[in-house]
């Protein structure tokens, strides 16, 4: 059975994470009608499998969706071959690429499936109803537990001879850094993703005491964050701030050199890093500035991301809303 599309239509968006996920019912203008969002199921891939159909399910029979899902798009932190249109990578979560998602979906819902990498799908919410609307030229990146990117090329996702362009997380940045999940040595992600922060913020805390953060900023009942570190740098910490410099210093170089690349307009920047702002965005704008061509960076505008956690399921939903057009 397959449901064509009407300008009634809804579609399913889901941004299947590492920790949550996230799934929305979404309507063909990317406005979110309501959503649903669950602790991600991590003991076997048949048990996450079945978590994706039951929410795809319960979504398309909401009473909000009224009979008028006409598509679902999945996001998920992986690599998705296009060529055999199943997933290759997916460190974070059990291996799914046993299972033909795409089909198995499809079937069980009676609904035309669309499957991508989770930074291509934010990406393409941010293209289409976000901060990069109207533009055709777009590096959006997201920073969090991990760096993702996605390529927006004339207007469309760019993604590559296999399907897996983009992986801006894994330029080396620093050849004597540390190793990687992916087997380098010193990638952008080691040094400015979440959880590489809070271990750099730690190791200099440890040869610095002095820091504020060591005495008023760090929650004492839990491991800080990203985050905490962001608001001790808010709150006027020194050394919050500098770190907060720094990691900004090391995604400028690696974003003057994609600048040189692709003379992209804008550069879109989304992902729980920031959250912190100003604080991360004018270091990395100083140093992509100080590095990159002056006329390709004199072109391109580099912006905070504005549909924050949600850019992931409204993107996916559009990828369905687009996929049959
Ligand atoms: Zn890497």
């Amino acid at each position: 059975m397959t449901t064509s599309q009407t300008s009634e239509s809804v579609f399913i968006g889901i941004d299947l994470g590492g920790t949550t996920l996230k799934a929305a019912l979404v309507s063909p203008t990317g406005e979110i009608i309501c959503e649903t969002r669950i602790e991600t199921e991590l003991r076997n891939p048949e048990a996450l499998f079945k978590q994706v159909i039951e929410t795809a399910l319960s979504l398309r029979d909401d009473k909000n969706a009224g009979g008028r899902v006409a598509g679902i798009g999945i996001g998920i932190p992986g690599l998705v071959n296009r060529k055999t249109n199943r997933i290759e990578v997916m460190p974070n979560l059990p291996a799914l690429s046993e299972i033909d998602i795409t089909s198995e979906l499809s079937s069980q819902t009676g609904l035309p499936v669309i499957l991508d990498n989770d930074a291509n799908a934010a990406a393409y919410g941010e293209l289409q109803v976000g901060a990069a609307r109207g533009q055709k030229e777009v590096f959006f990146i997201t920073l969090g537990t991990g760096i993702g990117a996605g390529l927006i090329i004339n207007g469309q996702i760019y993604r590559g001879a296999a399907g897996f362009a983009g992986e801006f997380g894994h330029m080396t940045i620093d050849p004597e850094g540390i190793e990687c999940a992916c087997g380098n040595i010193g990638c952008l992600e080691t040094i400015a993703s979440g959880p590489n922060i809070v271990r750099r913020t730690r190791e200099r805390l440890y040869r610095d005491r002095t820091s504020s953060l060591s005495r008023l900023a760090i929650p004492r009942d839990r491991e800080f964050t990203a985050e905490d570190i962001a608001h001790a740098a808010r709150e006027g910490d020194e050394m919050a701030q500098v770190m907060m410099e720094r990691t900004g210093m090391f995604l400028g170089i690696a974003l003057a050199a994609v600048i040189n690349l692709l003379n992209v307009e804008m550069v879109v920047m989304g992902g729980g890093v920031m959250d912190a702002g100003d604080l991360i965005l004018k270091p990395t704008i100083k140093e992509t500035r100080r590095r990159a061509f002056p006329p390709s960076f004199n072109s391109c505008e580099i912006v905070i991301a504005n549909l924050g956690a949600t850019a992931g399921m409204i993107g996916a939903a559009l990828m369905a809303r687009d996929q049959a057009n």
